[in-house]
């Protein structure tokens, strides 16, 4: 609570403690406006810049008019969405939920301020949060308070990674202490080999939406109990099944101990599978047999794998599965060999595999794009045996973005300004976007360059603060892209940084390269930004050899590498560059959404065909890579000759190819059709109906038929 706010604006402190605001323009605009050099230090942190904010300049505030309409209206449209009111979900399926959707996931993006995520999983998981507010879809998410995070990332002279892992301020983020019903909390337990963890959890807001967070660092825990939940993804095996315990189930008896009776239980990943052993322990305690608390768990669980390769599932030795369950599957009314058969992907039987642990406990599953659905089918065929391939019952939800957070506002709202007033509401409907040919070229393009100029004064920035903070050297600073220049057609490169990813594979001929990038009159530039898992050296490589090429002379400044990608910097990258690039190896991307997210800005997706992209190009709005199918030995020799091919042919003539007032009015084509495509069929919107007229719905109706 901060005393000092004047009464006229008393109400910007729950304003900046309800992420609601993150993707609202007026909301965001009143805290820019507010103090704008306090946002930007802040990075964009209302709670933080209250906080840091004088008495005098809050009064001033309180007495400034733009302020005060910007503050009214935000406070109104705030005021309207988080009340009851006519939304999809209410409108369409509100009588046919007895209770909540429980979400569970290990990782949530949100927003900067909220370090406790590393990738694609947890901007899927917030935009999922996010979506469910805005179709008034009543949604809790359970996940993990990370005090450390991921790392924060920092490149050497040589280009290698160094993480840095500060200690989040829990006064600064948008969190606060469970509020919980009289007479429980404020610790939930959960048994870890024996002892009693404790539990302590904080609340963020989403709108009317909750996400509760699960901590371990509290007194009553021993030492190495309390850094249970202090990172995210460590390595160690053991580590990791000692924080999926808490999450999973600690989870369930959090969502028990603040009253909730969910109707459907999402799994996010197998990460968070062990809530449904826990459901169905309870279904035990409460009198079931183990098939039927069985049969009960399954019919309101739905699980989404996000893997694509045997390699990336969550597995445990059986070993650890004995020191942990050994006093659990009593509980479940079974002995140890069925509950290891729960978890069993092959017959070895040698582990315990979290995917097929929630294959088996719910009824609804999916993969996260129409290809990934197809290639689980395959991979998990054995689980139904005397089933055909495409029989086998896992469907798939292809991916979304959530379109208000990563639009750029000036994009929006001159789509607004042709389309409708309604075009938030109604983004997923294709009609609505018909009128987008209208929309004069020259002024897309005058926002699409605005946001490229941006993007790089954010780079300059960066660079120019590295150059002030520490001794770095000159090569550093222009590998950093100290030397990019809004005028050239700009590819962008930013994610994790995994080898199945093949960041390098546009380094493969460096004299074609260089040809395309060094071309006096149609120069090419290209920003790479990724972090590196900490313990995986080989991609740690990759990243050292795009550093390298970054502060390669011979590269003129046209490759840079931008440090420490996080939301903030991705969403500046999707909005400002000019074409997106993504170019994994086939069937390995089981999705990927920063495509969707720079297509809706009308950044044209240059891709292979794997993930969404495999069901979404159409040849009108982006770019295939190579076949569909290809030698998989040559892969990357056939892959690279056709990425610079289709540059040298393509891409580059039609981005430079002008009218006489300078518009390249063939690419805006292709920039419309981008838009267009990402915000009907590939946004959080079309996303979230889906799970809940496909998954959560059946799972909610099945639920009532399995009622005692
Ligand atoms: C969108 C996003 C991702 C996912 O990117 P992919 O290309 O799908 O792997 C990862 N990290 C951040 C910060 C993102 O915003």
């Amino acid at each position: 609570m901060i005393s000092k706010i004047p009464e006229r604006i008393g109400r910007l402190d729950e304003l900046a403690n309800n992420l609601w605001w993150s993707w609202h323009h007026d909301a965001r605009n009143l805290f820019a406006t507010l103090d704008y050099p306090l946002w930007r230090a802040s990075s964009q942190n209302p709670v933080k810049q209250l906080r840091e904010m004088t008495p005098d300049k809050l009064l001033s505030a309180s007495r400034d008019r733009t302020i005060l309409a910007l503050y009214d209206s935000a406070i109104a449209a705030f005021d309207a969405d988080v009340s009851v009111r006519d939304c999809w979900f209410a409108e369409k399926y509100a009588g046919r939920f007895s209770g909540p959707v429980a979400f569970f996931s290990a990782e949530f993006a949100l927003h900067k301020s909220l370090p406790i995520y590393a990738g694609g999983l947890g901007v899927l998981a917030g935009d999922i949060c996010k979506e469910a507010c805005d179709l008034g879809l009543p949604l809790i998410g359970i996940g993990f308070m990370y005090p450390q995070g991921y790392f924060r990332q920092r490149i050497s002279a040589d280009g290698w990674q160094e993480e840095i892992y500060e200690y989040l301020n829990f006064e600064e983020a948008p969190i606060s202490p469970c509020a919980w019903p009289e007479g429980c909390g404020p610790l939930v337990e959960v048994r870890l080999a024996g002892r009693l963890v404790h539990i302590a959890v904080w609340e963020v807001r989403l709108g009317r939406v909750r996400l509760y967070l699960l901590d371990t660092n509290v007194e009553e825990n021993a030492p190495g109990d309390r850094q249970l939940s202090a990172r995210l993804y460590t390595a160690d095996r053991e580590h990791r099944m000692q924080q999926e315990i808490v999450l999973g189930i600690g989870g369930v008896r959090v969502l028990r101990a603040l009253g909730m009776e969910p109707c459907v239980w999402h799994a996010n990943e197998g990460h968070t599978a062990f809530m449904m052993l826990e459901r169905l322990r309870e279904e035990v305690a409460a009198g079931s047999s183990f098939e039927e608390g069985m049969a009960r768990t399954q019919a309101s669980s739905v699980f989404t794998t996000h893997t694509p390769v045997p390699a990336g599932h969550d597995i445990f030795p059986v070993e650890l599965i004995d020191r942990y369950f050994n006093d659990y599957w009593g509980l479940l009314g079974t002995d140890r060999r069925t509950f290891l058969q729960l978890g069993q992907a092959d017959v070895s039987g040698a582990s315990f595999n979290m995917t097929a642990l929630g294959l088996r406990l719910a009824r609804q599953r999916c993969g996260v794009s129409a290809l990934h659905g197809r290639v689980t089918r395959r991979m998990w065929h054995s689980l139904w045996p005397g089933v055909k391939e495409e029989k086998v019952p896992i469907s798939h939800v292809t991916n979304g973005v959530h379109v208000p957070t990563w639009i750029a506002p000036e994009l929006y709202q001159l789509c607004e300004k042709h389309l409708g007033a309604n075009l938030m509401r109604e983004c997923d409907d294709e009609h609505i976007w018909d009128s987008i040919v209208d929309i004069p070229d020259a002024a897309i393009w005058a926002v699409r360059r605005s946001l490229k100029r941006r993007l790089i004064r954010v780079i300059l920035d960066k660079a120019q603060q590295r150059w002030v903070d520490r001794s770095v050297t000159g090569e550093q600073i222009v590998a950093f892209g100290a030397l990019l220049d809004p005028d050239k057609l700009t590819i962008g490169f930013a994610r994790r940084f995994a080898e199945y990813k093949r960041p390098a594979l546009i380094f493969r001929d460096l004299e074609r390269l260089k040809k395309i990038v060094g071309d006096r009159w149609r120069p090419v530039q290209i920003i790479f930004a990724g972090k590196s898992h900490p313990a995986d050296f080989p991609s740690k490589h990759l990243l050292q050899q795009a550093f390298n090429m970054a502060r390669n002379r011979d590269f003129l400044g046209r490759i840079a590498f931008v440090e420490d990608y996080d939301m903030l910097l991705s969403r500046y990258l999707v909005q400002g560059v000019d074409v997106w690039l993504n170019v994994p190896r086939r069937l390995q991307e089981a999705c990927g959404t920063s495509g969707m997210k720079a297509s809706l800005n009308g950044v044209p997706h240059f891709s292979v065909r794997d993930g969404w992209w495999h069901e979404g190009y159409h040849g009108r709005h982006g770019w295939a890579i190579g076949e569909e199918t290809v030698d998989l030995a040559k892969e990357d020799e056939t892959d690279a000759a056709a990425l610079y091919q289709c540059l040298e042919e393509k891409i580059v003539p039609l981005y430079y190819r002008r009218d006489r007032s300078g518009v390249p009015q063939e690419w805006i084509q292709v920039v419309k059709n981008a838009i267009r495509s990402a915000a009907t069929a590939f946004s959080a919107r079309r996303m979230l109906k889906e799970y809940t007229e496909r998954l959560y719905l059946p799972a909610a109706e099945l639920r009532k038929t399995h009622q005692p």
